[in-house]
């Protein structure tokens, strides 16, 4: 018989698993959610939701009504097509999947969001990361040089970047658009927090697709991502789609949330708020650098980077230790937004654990 050695591919056997950190009694500052629960009349809605729901049955395979109330809420072009995934990765994953191509290049920007490289693994295509400069910016130049070197067949731009936390300009995306072969994502999973956004020029971009998640907005439970572009893409995409990927729960009640866009909006502009004051706080801590931000995290250094994020550990504070993650990336830490109350936590753990 044969070990899982001799017969896994190689690229996977080289993998290591995305790793989620225990947080049962922590202050969860690791992965942007949102930390505010959901108004109590919504719930009591939600309750009734679940309650009415045909559990027997397989769910509505296209989701053709959250598909409607995503396109208004999320400023869908007119003539633009959408498609649902079970969280964005499920979507990065079909659109590696559909063009792994033997040979075919997924490109991303570095450090940036894991499951690109990740997945360009899973999928079989050869990754290609060009490292941002050492203040995070695009360095265009050599992503331009890459691009015509490489000629990726699906390239991927956070937007606001992850675990960087910025915008990259307008002028720079373009350009990369300008310059691409193949697939351009603009994945824009902290739009909510950023206030800018490239929906709007789906229909003049035919190689542009625009992905976000409803994960870092206030429902990560739910496991809901979509993809806006051409339908000569996306309906290609489609086919590798597993059927009933979105569950009969999630598309009931993230259709109920979004139908009242009051609500995530609100918890929105609370968590903007919050932001300075922690901002504000960090960048008075003596040997602290927080980088500017646009989502709803903030990136910061310190001397030492391990040693503070286990001290803020051993007070109950979960954050993410970047430290080694990148080599940009040396003594780096992110937190996540909370609560007022969970961002005096950890500003106090912080501040204590300067007198360890
Ligand atoms: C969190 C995140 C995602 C994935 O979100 P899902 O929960 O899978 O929808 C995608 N892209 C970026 C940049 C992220 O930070």
């Amino acid at each position: 018989m044969m070990t899982p050695d001799q017969l896994i591919r190689p690229e996977i056997l080289a993998l290591s698993a995305y790793h989620v950190p225990p947080a049962s009694g922590m202050v969860k500052l690791d992965a942007m959610e949102n930390p505010f629960p959901l108004p109590e009349v919504l719930r009591e809605d939600l309750g009734r939701l679940a309650h009415d729901a045909a559990l027997n049955r397989y769910p509505d395979p296209s989701g053709a009504a959250l598909k409607e109330i995503l396109r208004e809420s999320m400023q869908v072009p007119a003539g633009a097509d959408i498609m649902l995934g079970n969280g964005s990765d499920e979507i990065i994953q079909i659109l590696a999947m559909g063009l792994a191509r033997p040979g075919a290049v997924l490109l991303g920007v570095e450090p940036s969001f894991v499951m690109y490289r990740m997945i360009a693994a899973f999928a079989g295509m050869r990754y290609v990361g060009v490292p941002l400069k050492a203040d995070f910016k695009l360095d265009l130049p050599l992503v331009l040089e890459t691009i015509a070197r490489e000629k990726p067949a699906l390239t991927f731009i956070a937007c606001p970047n992850n675990p960087t936390g910025n915008l990259f300009p307008k002028a720079a995306i373009d350009a990369i658009l300008d310059a691409s072969p193949g697939v351009v994502v603009v994945d824009e999973a902290y739009h909510a927090f950023a206030g800018s956004t490239f929906m709007g020029e789906i229909p003049a971009r035919p190689n542009l697709l625009v992905m976000r998640t409803l994960s870092k907005i206030g429902l990560a439970a739910l496991r809901l991502g979509f993809v806006a572009g051409a339908s000569a893409w996306l309906s290609q995409f489609e086919k590798l789609r597993l059927p009933y990927n979105i569950n009969s729960l999630t598309q009931a009640l993230a259709a109920q949330v979004l139908g009242q866009p009051a609500v995530l909006d609100e918890q929105a502009r609370a968590i903007l708020d919050e932001r300075s004051r922690v901002m504000a706080a960090l960048a008075a801590l003596p040997g602290f650098e927080p980088f500017p931000s646009d989502a709803n995290f903030i990136l910061f250094r310190v001397a030492d980077g391990p040693a503070v994020f286990e001290r803020i550990k051993a007070r109950k504070v979960l954050i993410k230790n970047l430290n080694g993650a990148h080599p940009l990336l040396a003594n780096c830490l992110r937190v996540t937004i909370g609560t007022r109350e969970e961002n005096v936590a950890f500003l106090a753990a912080l501040g204590e654990s300067l007198n360890d």
